[in-house]
């Protein structure tokens, strides 16, 4: 984390500028390897060794650092990393059942809408991530994974929507680094009406994913303080828009608190919210996190039948619901639980 322009932070164009009188094909060469998860300006072998030397003195590859690894029998890997200032943020690699691999990146150190299930939420906000910093998350990953990594989803710790040109740039960077179409990124929002209608706007166009939790609307503003500030009806209004411009389908999905938004009056609830949309509904199980309560009370997983008659009751409005595997508990690298100080 010493001086110097971090080169993670720049496109293709910006480091022929930076670089010049540089010829633009030593760019083109740099920009390559950063995507090739070069680790260090020595691994750039097509590169003289003088002007290896000289990108040494002048920059750094890197702005943050992996500050700790865990490796879960699930083929998870979370990574702690840490930028400048302190902040810290994890990034999370999955592995579905067909070795498929999928990066889970944060854009937030903490974040401020406060949801009271949330770890994340719980450990209160340090600061917005800077472009590079969500680029580098990938990066690393890139490392751990044995094979390229497919998919991206923007579900680690903070809200993208309050952080949306950094998130924005980290995603134009990683697609055209690595090839990848951004039909492949899902960016998870708590619902913040006028950053959805920004993406419906000026992109990035990813799928999009809404947190509903319920569609109770007073219940909704105790459990996600900084969200339920916005009306639902609002919110619905953007993902409509959203949804018109990209001809997308929205995932709605709500993580299931036993004995709090599992009952029949927030199935309705939802059904009418998804009403007029083109959605699939995720039903995410809590995943436990200590110490957190809701009303007084410690919040709890809730039960099979509790998951099973939610989504029946769903199923029978006639809706399309998944179920969130809850790959990554074991290193605490599942949804909710990524919060480390
Ligand atoms: N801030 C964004 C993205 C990160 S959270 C958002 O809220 O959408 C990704 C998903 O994990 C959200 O749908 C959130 O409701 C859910 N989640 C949060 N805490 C959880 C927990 N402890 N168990 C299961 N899901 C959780
Ligand atoms: Fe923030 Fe999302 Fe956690 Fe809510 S669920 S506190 S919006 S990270």
């Amino acid at each position: 984390m010493s001086g110097g322009t971090i080169l993670t932070a720049l496109d293709e164009g910006e480091l022929e500028e930076l670089l010049s009188p540089l010829p633009s094909f030593r760019a083109r060469q740099i920009f390559s390897w950063i995507y090739r998860n070069a680790a260090s300006f020595d691994e750039m072998t097509d590169l003289p060794l003088s002007l290896r030397n000289e990108l040494k003195t002048r920059f750094v590859l890197y702005g943050g650092l992996v500050r700790e690894r865990l490796a879960g029998r699930d083929g998870v890997v979370k990574l702690l990393m840490e930028f400048s200032g302190g902040a810290r943020a994890e990034a999370v690699l999955l592995r579905d059942g067909k070795d498929r691999f999928t990066a889970c990146l944060s854009v937030q150190a903490g974040c401020p809408v406060g949801c009271v299930f949330c770890k994340t939420g719980s450990i209160g906000f340090l600061r917005n991530l800077e472009a590079h910093e969500i680029t580098e998350q990938f990066l690393h990953l890139s490392r751990e994974a044995p094979a390229p990594i497919e998919n991206i989803v923007v579900m680690g710790m903070g809200e993208p929507l309050l952080n949306l040109a950094p998130l924005r740039k980290a995603l134009a960077l990683v697609t055209s680094g690595k090839g990848l179409s951004l039909r492949r990124v899902t960016v998870s929002t708590s619902g913040i009406p006028g950053g959805i209608l920004d993406m419906a706007e000026n992109g990035p166009k990813t799928r999009l994913a809404f947190s509903l939790t319920t569609a109770r609307e007073d219940l909704r503003r105790l459990l996600m303080p900084g969200a339920g500030k916005f009306p639902l009806s609002e919110i619905k209004a953007a993902l409509a828009v959203y949804q018109e411009k990209t001809g997308r389908r929205l995932t709605l999905e709500t993580v299931l608190l036993g004995g709090i938004n599992t009952g029949a009056p927030d199935a309705a609830a939802l059904r009418e919210f998804a009403e007029g949309l083109f959605v699939v509904v995720n039903v995410i199980p809590w995943n436990p996190v200590e110490g957190l309560c809701f009303e007084g009370t410690p919040l709890r997983e809730p039960s099979p039948s509790e998951v099973e008659g939610f989504i029946r009751c769903l199923e029978n409005g006639g809706l399309n619901v998944t179920r969130r595997y809850r790959k990554g508990r074991g290193v605490l690298g599942a949804c909710g639980q990524l919060g480390t100080r």
